[in-house]
């Protein structure tokens, strides 16, 4: 059996394991979608988002892209963000970064990645604004880890920017939430990102609704 003929297989002990536990499962399944939660990741083929957070189908509305960046002029984070917060109604919205992200590592590097480079200036310019913090750890490896974490936190700091999500906060009280996953332990690293005190800094001047 071939690679994409074991996923075909694969599928099909899915369906018939599902199936099993409950006959009316991809029945309901196709009556629509009512998820809790927005979880922006990383495209790297470690950090499987349900996998990692034990949860269903139906139970998470998920992008992901090279080193899980929100950037307020990429159509379609933003298209995905106004959906799941405006339609769908998610209460929390997820930003999880992971350790030896081979994008930030990227962004620390001195190379020219053509296309990638206008998308990997973002984490650059994270690295701008939290120079003194990072350039003051000697360790090359915790300069890296910390990197992962202060993009983590300017990337949930970007949608906060964004009136969809201080709309929803003002209105239900949806939360931003920053989290790692360490692929060396598998363990999920809440950031605490003190989401209210953030808002409420940078509210002067991003402040849209
Ligand atoms: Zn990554």
């Amino acid at each position: 059996m071939d690679k994409i003929e074991k996923i075909f297989a694969n599928n099909q002990q899915w369906v018939t394991e599902k199936l099993a536990i409950d006959a009316d499962y991809f029945e309901n399944l196709g009556k629509g979608q009512n998820p809790e939660f927005l979880y922006i990741g990383c495209s790297d083929s470690r950090v499987t988002a349900e996998e990692l957070m034990g949860v269903q189908p139906g139970e998470v509305f998920v992008h992901r892209n090279i080193a899980n960046m929100v950037i307020s002029i990429d159509l379609n984070v933003m298209s995905v963000l106004n959906y799941a917060v405006r339609h769908l109604n998610v209460n929390h919205i997820i930003v999880c970064g992971h350790y030896a992200c081979g994008g930030v590592k990227a962004a620390m590097q001195s190379a020219d990645l053509g296309i990638l480079n206008p998308w990997l200036r973002n984490i650059r310019d994270v690295y701008r604004l939290h120079k003194d913090e990072l350039n003051a750890i000697t360790e090359e490896e915790k300069r890296y880890d910390r990197l992962i974490e202060l993009n983590v936190q300017e990337q949930c700091v970007n949608l906060i920017k964004t009136a969809a999500v201080q709309q929803a906060h003002i209105e239900r009280g949806l939360m931003v939430h920053g989290w790692v996953f360490d692929v060396h332990t598998g363990k999920l690293i809440d950031l605490k990102i003190d989401f209210p005190h953030i808002l409420q800094d940078i509210m002067e001047i991003y402040k849209l609704v």
